[in-house]
């Protein structure tokens, strides 16, 4: 995927978003192939004069996070790493969810919605925590050291729930093993557990991210598929362990 990284015109920014005429409450999002020509993804920000988590001082102000941006970055980055036809596949089940939730589009961590948008979002979660996580709770790591840091901390100590002003615990890790908060494979805290802390700790996050982006997966269910089809007992066990714990 390295041509698809190297290429600077990779992601577009549209800032602040106008009103969509398809999806007419909605204005922060990533289209996964805007032009449904096999273009590349279109991150749409809502203006900071109503959205006050895109910037840090608005975000102060109000007491909320400054997430948006790391959000909707990782959903940007996702949706260029895979094929254009997955990417087209992304944009049809994508805006059709966003826009028959249109008054209600307000998916959240701990909330059960569908199974291809709980697989989408888990990756949002992850790229915001990931990127607070090194901000705000271990600006002295990097790499594999960071990594670790990481989902160590999100199962064991839930460090961030002391920096953020919005945080949902997605399950926590003792002796005994690792218990769900939030169980399911149609809600995205479940999916974020399973593959991104859990799985991540069996197989090393990189490892599990990489595995993500090559399945062109859009559920965890095909996730799976694609992991057993791999040939690495290894990641297969791992995986069935993870999807065991958070009953996905
Ligand atoms: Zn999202």
């Amino acid at each position: 995927m390295k041509h698809i990284y190297n290429t600077a015109s990779r992601v577009q920014l549209n800032y602040p978003a106008l009103l969509q005429s398809a999806i007419p409450s909605i204005l922060t999002f990533v289209e996964p192939d805007a032009s449904g020509n096999h273009s590349l993804p279109l991150m749409h920000i809502q203006n900071r004069t109503i959205e006050f988590r895109v910037f840090d001082e608005d975000a102060a102000a109000h007491q909320v996070d400054p997430m948006i941006i790391p959000h909707e970055f990782g959903h940007a980055m996702h949706f260029s790493a895979v094929s254009s036809n997955t990417r087209a596949n992304f944009e049809a089940q994508y805006i059709g969810f966003l826009a028959t939730h249109a008054t209600n589009a307000y998916h959240d961590v701990n909330k059960p919605t569908t199974p291809f948008v709980a697989f989408i979002e888990a990756v949002g979660i992850f790229s915001e925590r990931f990127f607070f996580f090194k901000k705000l709770v271990r600006p002295d790591l990097e790499d594999v050291a960071l990594r670790q840091a990481f989902f160590r901390d999100e199962l064991d100590h839930q460090t961030l729930g002391n920096h953020l002003n919005v945080y949902v615990p997605v399950g926590t890790r003792s002796h005994a093993g690792i218990t769900p908060a939030l169980t399911g494979n149609d809600t995205e805290g479940a999916i974020y557990g399973a593959i991104y802390l859990d799985f991540a700790s069996q197989v090393g996050l990189r490892e599990a991210v990489g595995l993500v982006l090559d399945s062109q997966a859009t559920s965890f269910d095909e996730f799976h598929t694609y992991v057993s089809g791999r040939g690495n007992n290894a990641w297969l066990t791992a995986l069935n362990h993870a999807k065991t714990t958070w009953r996905i």
